[in-house]
Order: C-alpha cells, then sequence, then structure tokens
C-alpha cells in the first residue's frame, strides 16, 4: 500500500492544451524517461487517435478515480512557445471564450496536426469481387457505382478516404460504407509523404525573348497562370501561384505538356532540425494574395525603387515632437500605450521607421502590425530597405513553408523585427519593445473564426506582458482607441499636418438627388464628376473612383416576381461579374451560371440592379475614350502580377484614372492623384450595424486623403443620396473629432460599445429549427442567471445575415456595462453548453465583435 502511494506521487502530471475543439485542459502523465517543459509540444492520445497539443503548466494532483492518459512523444527539443505566448494564449482563451487548443493552433504557423492521412486500399476479397462485377453479363453490374468506385480504389493504390470522397460526392459515404461492410476495402493509416515544391517559369527562352503563346484560346485558368508567369517569370513555389490563381496542380500538368512552361522540383532549405513536423498549417483566411519574391526582396518597379532611394522628408515639427516623445517612453522600458491621430498623408510611417531603428539599437525587439500587407509593397520595401535580414515579413500571402521559415527566423533571433498581419502577434519575438498597430481602426485586426481575437487588442496585452511601448496609428482612430484615450488609458498625440508643407484635399458633396431630379439619368457619375476628370485629363492630373462593391450589377432581379437571384448557401443575393459571366456570392464564393429563367418563377424578365467596379470601369471608357482606365479591387487583386503591375503603372502615371473599391484607399500613396472621386458613398449607411456611421466615415476620410499627396493640390467629390448625414458631411470637414462626439452620443443613447461590453452570441445549425432551439435554450439560461439591470439581452433574433455558407444563424447580442460581469454570464452560459453537449462549433461567441451582421 504505501508503496503504491510512493509510486502515485512520483507520478509527473502536465496539463495539454491539446489542439482540437475542446474548452479546457486536459490532464496527462509523463512517462519516464520523457521530460516535458511549458510550451513544448507533444503527441497525445485523444479517444482512438493521436493529437498534438502544448504543454502547460504541471499539475500537482488529479481528481480521485481519473487515470491519466501518458504523452506519447515530445515534439520540439526546447520550447516553442515562451512563456509569455503561453499566458498571451490563455489569456486569449479566457477573454474571448475559444476553446484553448484552437488558441494554440492559431498562434503556432507551424502545422499543429499529424501529418497522417487516411488511405483507402483494395482488400483480396475487393479484387475478386471486381473481377465479378467486371464479368457480369449484365451492363448495370459491369458500368454500375460499385464497380467504379473499386475500380477507381485498384487503379490509385494510395487514394485517401478525402479524394475519394470527393470523387464520389454524393454517393461516396454509402458506397464506402457499404464496402467496409463487405471488407471489400480498409482504410490505413500513413505517414504523409514531403509534400515537393515545384518552381515554376515560362517555357524555355532566355529572358527578354518573346514568351510563347498557346496554339489555342487557353482556359481563364490557363491564361491566369501565364499572365501571372509572365508578370514574374518563375515561381519558387507552385502552391502559392496555384493559389493566387485558383488553379490545380493538373493545370500546370497541362501547359507543361504544352511546352508553354517549365515545373522543376526543389528542394528548399526548411530548418528541419529544429521544425520536426513538416506539416500543413492553418493559414489566414483574410487574404489571398501573394506577393511574389526575389531573393527574399519584395518585387519592386524601377519607379518604386527610385523612390524609396530618395532621402527621406525632414520631420515636420508635431513629427520630431512626437518622435521625441515615443523615443523616451521608449528608453523608460515600460509598458505604455499612445494613441498617434495623425491625418492622411502626416507621416506616420516615418516615425514607425525611425522608433524601429531606435528599438533595435537599444537590443529590443521590435513588431509591426498592419491590415492587408500584400496589398502594400512600399511599405514593406521600406522595411526591407532600412532593415534587410533583420526584419521577417509574416502574412497570409505567403506560402506555408515561407511562412514557417520566417517563423523560425524569428525564433531563432536571427531577426528582431517582424512587419505582419493580425496574426504576426504571435510571432516569437524575444525582449520585445515597441509594438505599433498601423491603422488600428481597422476590422481585418478582427479574427472572423475562431478563437475570435482582434489583434490590436491581444498586441496590447502582449505588449503589457513584455513591459513594451504600443504605438496605435490612424488617420480615423476607432472611437474605442479615441474613448480610451480620452478616458486616460491612453497617451494621445496628434499630427495635424501633412508632411512637406501639403495642405489637405478640399472636399466637396454633390447632392445625387438633385442629380437624378435634373438629368432623369441612371448613370453612376455624376456631371460635375464627368467635367472634373475631364480637366484632370487637359491638365495630366490622375483620378481616383472608389466605390464599395466589386462585379458588375449588385444583383440579378426578376421583374416578375421581385425575387433576387440568391446563394444556395447564404441568405444573400449574389453579385453579377461580367468578365467571368457569372452570379458569385461574396460571402462563401459559390458561382454559378447566370440563369435566363429566373429560378423562382421561371420568368424571363431578369434585371441587373446596381453598379460595382466593373460597370463604372465600363462607364468611364465609354465617357473618356482618350483614356487608360484600369481597375484595382479584390478580383484584380487575386491576380498578383496583374495587381503589382497595375499599381506600379498608376503611380508612373501610365493610367489617367483607377477605378477600385475600398482596397485603393488604404494607405497607397500617388503622387500624381489630385482627383478622388467618391461613387456611391453612402452604401456601408444602410446596412443594420452599429458601426455603419464609423467605417462610412473612416472611408470616406481615407478616400479623401489620397487626394493632393504630391506638390498639386488634391480635389474630392463625394457623390449621395444622404448629403446631410454627420458622416458624410463631418468626413467631407476632415473633422474627426466632430464625427467622435457625434458618434458618441449615438452610442451613448444606443448603449453600444465603447460605452458598453457587447458579445455577439450565434447559435447556427444547418436546420434552422435546431439553431432556433439551442438559441431559445441559451436565452432562457441567460435570463435565469443575469440581472437584467445589468446585461441587457437583444435576441434570440435571426441574424441579419440569417444564413451562411449553409447555416442558419440565431443571435443573441448581450450588452453590459460592466465587462467582467459581461463575460462571467457568458462563461456559464459555456459551461450551460457543455452540460448539455452542444458543441462548440454549434455556437459561436464573438467578445468585442467589429461586425454583428
Ligand atoms: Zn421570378
Ligand atoms: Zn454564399
Amino acid at each position: 500500500m504505501a508503496s503504491r502511494k510512493k509510486a502515485r506521487s512520483e507520478e509527473s502530471l502536465v496539463n495539454v492544451a491539446v489542439i482540437a475543439a475542446i474548452r479546457e485542459p486536459l490532464t496527462y502523465r509523463v512517462p519516464k524517461p520523457l521530460d516535458v517543459v511549458p510550451g513544448q509540444r507533444v503527441i497525445v492520445p485523444l479517444g482512438n487517435r493521436k493529437a498534438m497539443g502544448v504543454a502547460l503548466e504541471p499539475v500537482a494532483r488529479i481528481a480521485e478515480g481519473l487515470k491519466p492518459r501518458d504523452i506519447l512523444r515530445v515534439v520540439d527539443p526546447e520550447p516553442v512557445l515562451s512563456p509569455e505566448l503561453l499566458t498571451l494564449g490563455l489569456w486569449i482563451a479566457d477573454y474571448y471564450m475559444a476553446p484553448i487548443g484552437e488558441v494554440f493552433r492559431a498562434m503556432l504557423p507551424l502545422g499543429a496536426e499529424t501529418r497522417h492521412t487516411r488511405v483507402v486500399r483494395l482488400t483480396e476479397e475487393g479484387k475478386r469481387r471486381l473481377e465479378e462485377f467486371k464479368s457480369s453479363l449484365l451492363a448495370e453490374v459491369r458500368e454500375g457505382e460499385e464497380s467504379a468506385f473499386l475500380g477507381y480504389v485498384k487503379t490509385h493504390p494510395t487514394v485517401t478516404l478525402e479524394t475519394l470522397r470527393r470523387k464520389f460526392a454524393g454517393s461516396g459515404r454509402k458506397l464506402l460504407t457499404q464496402a467496409l461492410d463487405m471488407g471489400w476495402v480498409t482504410i490505413h493509416q500513413v505517414e504523409r509523404e514531403g509534400r515537393k515544391t515545384l518552381a515554376v517559369s515560362l517555357a524555355g527562352q532566355p529572358p527578354g525573348a518573346s514568351i510563347p503563346t498557346p496554339q489555342r484560346r487557353p482556359s481563364a485558368v490557363a491564361a491566369r497562370i501565364l499572365e501571372a508567369l509572365r508578370a514574374q517569370r518563375t515561381v519558387a513555389d507552385h502552391r502559392a501561384l496555384l493559389r493566387s490563381t485558383r488553379g490545380s496542380l493538373a493545370h500546370l500538368r497541362k501547359l507543361e505538356q504544352e511546352g508553354l512552361i517549365e515545373l522543376a522540383e526543389t528542394r528548399t532549405n526548411r530548418s528541419l532540425k529544429r521544425n520536426p513536423e513538416d506539416a500543413l498549417s492553418q493559414g489566414e483566411k483574410d487574404s489571398h494574395f501573394a506577393v511574389p519574391k526575389k531573393n527574399g526582396n519584395v518585387m519592386q518597379s524601377p519607379a518604386e525603387a527610385a523612390e524609396i532611394a530618395e532621402p527621406s522628408w525632414e520631420l515636420t515639427a508635431s513629427q520630431s515632437s512626437a518622435l521625441e516623445m515615443l523615443g523616451r517612453q521608449l528608453e523608460a522600458n515600460k509598458f505604455s500605450v499612445f494613441l498617434l491621430h495623425g491625418v492622411t498623408g502626416s507621416g506616420k510611417t516615418e516615425i514607425y521607421l525611425r522608433l524601429a531603428e531606435r528599438c533595435l539599437d537599444l537590443g529590443r525587439s521590435a513588431l509591426l502590425l498592419v491590415p492587408e500587407i500584400a496589398l502594400t509593397p512600399m511599405l514593406q520595401a521600406q522595411f526591407t530597405e532600412r532593415f534587410g535580414g533583420r526584419v521577417a515579413v509574416l502574412h497570409s500571402g505567403l506560402t506555408e513553408a515561407q511562412r514557417r521559415d520566417e517563423w523560425w527566423r524569428v525564433w531563432r533571433g536571427e531577426a528582431q523585427m517582424v512587419l505582419g498581419t493580425r496574426s504576426a502577434v504571435f510571432s516569437p519575438l524575444e525582449n520585445l519593445g515597441l509594438v505599433v498597430v498601423d491603422e488600428e481602426h481597422d476590422g481585418s485586426y478582427k479574427q472572423q473564426e475562431t478563437p475570435r481575437y482582434h489583434g490590436r487588442d491581444v498586441a496590447i496585452i502582449r505588449a503589457r506582458l513584455a513591459k513594451a511601448l504600443v504605438v496605435l496609428g490612424s488617420a480615423t482612430p476607432s472611437l474605442e482607441s479615441y474613448w480610451n484615450a480620452q478616458q486616460g488609458k491612453y497617451q494621445l498625440l496628434t499630427l495635424n499636418q501633412r508632411v512637406a508643407g501639403r495642405r489637405l484635399a478640399e472636399v466637396e458633396i454633390i447632392d445625387m438627388r438633385e442629380e437624378f431630379r435634373e438629368t432623369h439619368s441612371k448613370v453612376p457619375v455624376s456631371r460635375q464628376l464627368q467635367e472634373e476628370i475631364e480637366l484632370q485629363l487637359a491638365t495630366g492630373g490622375q483620378t481616383m473612383i472608389l466605390l464599395n462593391r466589386r462585379g458588375y450589377a449588385w444583383f440579378l432581379l426578376c421583374r416578375s416576381c421581385g425575387e433576387a437571384i440568391t446563394c444556395i448557401h447564404c441568405s444573400i443575393s449574389l453579385t453579377y461579374h461580367r468578365r467571368e459571366h457569372r452570379l458569385i456570392c461574396h460571402y462563401c464564393g459559390y458561382a454559378t451560371k447566370v440563369p435566363t429563367q429566373c429560378p423562382a418563377c421561371g420568368s424571363e424578365h431578369l434585371y441587373y440592379i446596381g453598379e460595382g467596379t466593373e460597370k463604372v470601369e465600363d462607364k468611364l471608357r465609354d465617357l473618356f475614350p482618350g483614356a487608360k482606365v484600369e481597375r484595382l479591387d479584390r478580383d484584380v487583386a487575386s491576380r498578383p502580377g496583374h495587381y503589382l503591375r497595375v499599381l506600379s503603372d498608376f503611380r508612373e502615371r501610365k493610367i489617367d484614372i483607377l477605378v477600385g473599391t475600398q482596397l485603393i484607399a488604404k494607405g497607397h500613396d500617388f503622387p500624381g492623384v489630385t482627383l478622388v472621386g467618391v461613387v456611391s458613398a453612402d452604401m456601408g449607411l444602410r446596412l443594420p450595424d452599429f458601426r455603419a456611421a464609423e467605417r462610412t466615415f473612416q472611408l470616406l476620410t481615407q478616400a479623401a486623403g489620397r487626394a493632393g499627396r504630391g506638390d498639386a493640390p488634391g480635389r474630392v467629390l463625394v457623390q449621395t443620396f444622404y448629403p446631410e448625414h454627420y458622416a458624410i458631411r463631418l468626413a467631407a470637414d476632415q473633422n474627426y473629432p466632430g464625427f467622435f462626439s457625434k458618434e458618441m452620443g449615438f452610442r451613448r443613447v444606443m448603449h453600444y460599445p465603447p460605452i458598453t461590453a457587447l458579445v455577439n452570441v450565434i447559435a447556427q445549425d444547418e436546420k434552422l429549427d435546431q439553431a432556433a432551439r439551442v438559441a431559445y435554450q441559451l436565452g432562457e439560461f441567460i435570463k435565469r442567471i443575469a440581472d437584467p439591470k445589468k446585461v441587457r439581452m437583444l435576441g434570440p433574433n435571426a441574424a441579419p445575415l440569417a444564413r451562411i455558407e449553409g447555416r442558419y444563424r440565431i443571435q443573441i447580442l448581450l450588452k453590459a456595462s460592466s465587462r467582467s460581469i459581461l463575460n462571467q454570464v457568458v462563461r456559464y452560459m459555456t459551461e450551460e453548453c457543455d452540460r448539455h453537449h452542444i458543441p462548440p462549433r454549434s455556437v459561436l461567441i464573438d467578445v468585442d465583435p467589429v461586425n454583428i451582421m
């Protein structure tokens, strides 16, 4: 008895965040001779499979009667996550109510899953059965589904379960179950082969020679691949190319056969020593752009390179004093947050660069977060120019291998400066001294899938753990940040002047109601905007036209029954894209042919309603036949070569008019732009979201900020049907403080953030009644436990987007003036879910939502 007790106390136990949708850590035993340190990845048994996890703190005791299972293997020789990052992960799981394993999965770009895959193989019995089918006298047996299924497995001896399901969609599950029951096939767990990387280049010609053109007209995908290669010549990793061109390996093989491209296997030099699990990573889904790289440097056009080489501006007085203030804070080595509110063109980037330089000189590391890096090649170029190999770039446009390489470079301390998007906040930087969040108001910092963290807010927590300085920069700060500054939580620094003595652009509002009364024309470009574009063309100025909808028409409407054609998976109308001649869902990507008849009533009276970027582009070409018109939106950005070329052509003034979505309003610096026209500026105002006015104000201010960045002054024309709306009026005056106080009044009356804390709970299911049942149950539970004076509940109601990707969504909005009370209520609610075996994926919890659609 005594000896058993002793053996027990010698047992070492450790909590593990298992990479799975499990809310809490699980406790495992560390068998001898294993030694586990917090932050190491481990392989553990989970149910009847193996899973990866991150080791957390040791556990002294476990509840009587529970028998912890043994850790199977330790993956990393040294911890991959520092104590600081472990603490950060635990904070995220707690604050955002996210399953802890999902948090660590998001933090590690290393491929958290084991790289096993399930392969289906034919048994002897299966082979015999296939022979019987094949020799049957009945054609329906010989050519039947079962025969085809077994035949496919026979000819594809390494086919995976997933491929088979895809291949035999519909009947696949039934066929597989039957084949397994009858013992015709077995499933084997095998190690996945290390994936090959192929370098892709245009065929055979020396650089500069003419490029072979295909004999026949290439398919749309093939054309995109060739176009991307013409811009880049060689792509080192075929997966980047396939992602950006939406192609497959088969397309590449076909082009190779046709002699148009060449494929070569490459052996990338990965840091395998420290990275034994060479598995797939979970990429971010926020954007799908790849920026081509050459020898680690960002591709630049000669004009861009020349511009970077220019000596930087002499600092304005407000730049200098801001920099001095921030520099002192940096040296003080303590946590503090500054909100740098600088008008567009006031030179915030230069402050970041100098501050980062000083931080590195002090022997500390620096992190700079930006919303969408692949879209701002200039910024990347500036940082690589200034910091060379000391800067690592982390964003979703990189291939998995590139991301991993960069991550390990940071981990080994080779790079002390990280420039990246949202998830770069988890970079394994040691001794962090400075965190900059540029365009801190941007909604893309909020992750829209579990864990639903806000990159800016996590950055602040991380800086607090590291005792680092935080700089939040924006020309249009979020209400949250400006409010925090007013409350004294952050310190406010203001840059009121543009660099080089430039003035802010003049903004004029055009009332489109009046325009329509006078012209009865449906042309989206008003007479005044046309005249001013004409003037720019005559005087050599460049024009940007912004509107917030890509595609050709907003939707296709049936005049007989009044129905718009909607997505089959989402409750949203499909957008017409004329170049592809398809209707596309902007939520789930579903695309379909344009019907000739209304699917609801069969009528042929279908009409296109509203104008998107494609249509305005066409219209401008009609109106100004002599001008060079180009378009930049997400559709264009999915072709990286083309995207970068449009950007550099516009910068080199080879384009007169650039039409685009908010992509063109973000951060770019085009000195030749003297006119910005905003078409349907008010579209966002009609959305049922409490941030609608804030977003409209931000968009218009940012758009106006693109004009007059060179020596000539800029002009901005804003077309709207709501000229008296305060978001539009105050954006036209570029009056941020005015907007802030007006909007805060609305938030106060309506009890919305930043006055209150907000959590959005969405029950979702493929079946509407199931989603409704769960939402009702949770609503009743909250009513029981929460004090209605302290926690306000709106709902359960159908979410504004009542169905997305085939799932119905019922929403409960919870507001409270005390965040700790609100979070406690939601925590009790998750425990209630666990008691009733409601899985985490059925209940989305969005803490501090930026989007309540
Ligand atoms: Zn109809
Ligand atoms: Zn959809």
